[in-house]
């Protein structure tokens, strides 16, 4: 699949035209972003291990029924996805508080939520994605209330799928943000929404079930260090460490240098 021009860059991703006008080509940076953009780094090796592990999840989605963006993977930085129009708002999936909702509310870090709590965030960096409710969302045509009930049935369905992929691998699924899209469905010729985006450590809270160690970007955010080791930690979880690096095991406390393979 021939490159095309790029159509847009954001923090950790970049996305390219393709001469078929319904696909694009989604590109993982190393970019590490947080704080709006306030703290930056290169984490090496990143974009490589989100593709991948970004690839496995949705696609184990749609194998549960989920419709998403995501067509195949085409290399070790690259995925071919469906164009979506994304709706401008991020879902947000909280199971155990922690981040910002333990310092909005005042709620205890680490608290089990009864059930799973869903937010909305209007997706617009210059106002730092505040926390919005579905009535802003209907006033100001974000969404419809339809396109809304049918997404937060999916959100609650990818959540139970997410936490059975995790549980088995001994991870706790803290929270994490998904985004939607509109696609054309060829078959039907109609529109229908899916999940786009990704689904990695940079958009997931990922916890070791014992330790509570953290294997997601909160080791950016918090200065943790042994970022790459967390993010690498999941993909080897998940059976799909990428066969290119040359580390065959991870090992924090130590700093480790990878190298992938260039293809
Ligand atoms: N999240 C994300 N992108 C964002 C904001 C949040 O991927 O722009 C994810 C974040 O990684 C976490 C969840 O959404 O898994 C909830 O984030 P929270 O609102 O607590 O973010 P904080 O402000 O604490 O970073």
């Amino acid at each position: 699949m021939n490159k095309g021009s790029k159509l847009y860059e954001g923090k950790a991703k970049i996305l390219y035209e393709t001469k078929d006008k319904n696909l694009v080509i989604q590109h993982f940076k190393d970019d590490a972003t947080a704080f709006n953009n306030l703290k930056k780094a290169k984490v090496e090796g990143k974009g490589v291990l989100n593709n991948r592990i970004s690839e496995y999840i949705l696609t184990n989605l749609a194998q549960c029924g989920i419709k998403t963006h995501f067509v195949k993977r085409l290399n070790m930085r690259e995925q071919l996805i469906k164009k979506a129009e994304i709706f401008p708002i991020e879902f947000i999936v909280r199971n155990i508080a922690t981040g910002s909702l333990t310092k909005r509310l005042d709620i205890s870090e680490g608290t089990v939520l009864e059930r799973p709590l869903l937010e909305y965030c209007y997706k617009k960096d210059q106002l730092q994605d505040p926390l919005i409710s579905k009535e802003h969302i209907y006033s100001f045509g974000w969404a419809t209330e339809t396109e809304i009930n049918q997404i937060d049935k999916m959100t609650l369905r990818i959540n139970d799928l997410l936490l059975g992929i995790f549980r088995g691998i001994g991870i706790k699924l803290v929270d994490f943000k998904i985004e939607y899209g509109k696609t054309w469905n060829k078959d039907t010729d109609e529109k229908e929404i899916v999940l786009a985006d990704e689904i990695s450590p940079d958009t997931c809270r990922l916890w070791d079930v014992k330790t509570e160690k953290k294997l997601d970007k909160d080791r950016f955010r918090k200065d943790l260090g042994n970022v790459i080791q967390g993010y690498q930690e999941v993909a080897r979880r998940l059976g799909i460490m990428p066969e290119e690096t040359n580390i065959s095991e991870v090992n924090f406390g130590k700093t480790t240098s990878i190298k992938f393979k260039k293809k």
